[in-house]
C-alpha cells in the first residue's frame, strides 16, 4: 500500500508511461491497455539446459523492440515493473516461486558504466518484491567480455558465453534454490551459462526467468550443431 502511494506520488512529476508505446497510464499500471491487448503470454518452459524449469512473462514481438531496447540503453521507465511484475505472477502460477535466492543477469563492468544500470537486477529487484526473495546481484560477476548475442548464430552464442560468468562467493549459492532473471531470452546460451556456474559453485536448483522469450528462426535451429 505504502508503495502504490509512492508511486502516485511519483507520477505527479514523472507520470507513468507504457513500457511498449509511452503512453501515460495510472501510477500503477504495468501497461496501456492497448498494449496489454496485444501482448502475448509465453505459456513454455524456457527449456534452459541444466535448469529445474523456466518461465517468461511474454513473448517477444516487434512491438516490444522499442521497450527493450530502452532497457538496454539504460532507460528504464516503467519496464522493470511492469515486467517485474509480470514474472513474479507467472512464477507463481507454475509454482517456482519458493526460492531462496534471485540472481540477476551481470553485466561485463565497463557495459554497466556505461549503461547506468542492469535492466535485469532492477527487474529482479521488483520480482523479488513481489515474491518476498531476497535479490543476490553480487555473488556472480561477468567476468569476460562477450560479442553482442544479436549477432551471433545459435552454436557461435552458446561458445560466446562459455566461461563469461564467475561466482565470487560459492558460500551465498552452496545448497540455495536459485532464480536467475534476464531480460530477453532467444536461445537461451546466457540462462544456460548462469545455470551451469550456480550448479558448478553448489547450487541445488536452478529455475530460469526472463521478460521476453524470442522465438528462434528456423536458420538458428539449423546451425545447432554447427
Ligand atoms: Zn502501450
Amino acid at each position: 500500500m505504502e508503495r502504490e502511494k509512492l508511486r502516485e506520488l511519483a507520477a505527479l512529476i514523472y507520470p507513468t508511461r507504457c513500457p511498449v508505446c509511452g503512453e501515460v497510464i495510472g501510477a500503477n499500471d504495468c501497461f496501456c491497455g492497448k498494449c496489454t491487448d496485444i501482448l502475448v503470454r509465453y505459456e513454455g518452459s524456457l527449456g534452459v539446459k541444466g535448469s529445474a524449469g523456466g518461465a517468461a512473462a511474454y513473448e517477444y514481438h516487434p512491438n516490444m523492440s522499442e521497450a527493450v531496447m530502452l532497457m538496454k540503453r539504460g532507460v528504464m521507465g516503467n519496464a522493470p515493473f511492469a515486467f517485474g511484475t509480470a514474472i513474479a505472477e507467472r512464477l507463481r502460477e507454475k509454482g517456482f516461486d519458493k526460492a531462496d535466492l534471485l540472481i540477476p543477469v551481470p553485466m561485463f563492468k565497463r557495459d554497466l558504466r556505461r549503461r547506468g544500470a542492469n535492466q535485469s537486477l532492477l527487474i529482479a529487484e521488483e520480482v523479488g518484491r513481489r515474491l518476498g526473495i531476497p535479490v543476490d546481484g553480487k555473488s556472480v560477476v561477468k567476468s569476460v567480455e562477450t560479442l553482442p548475442q544479436k549477432e551471433l548464430r545459435r552454436a557461435e552464442r552458446e561458445v560466446n558465453m562459455q566461461g563469461a560468468f564467475t561466482v565470487t562467493a560459492p558460500e551465498a549459492v552452496k545448497g540455495k534454490t536459485i532464480i536467475v532473471i534476464d531480460d530477453l531470452c532467444t536461445t537461451g546460451s546466457t540462462l544456460a551459462e548462469m545455470t551451469a556456474v550456480l550448479l558448478g559453485a553448489g547450487a541445488a536448483k536452478v529455475y530460469c526467468a526472463c521478460a521476453c522469450r524470442a522465438v528462434e528462426h528456423t536458420d538458428e535451429r539449423e546451425n545447432e550443431n554447427g
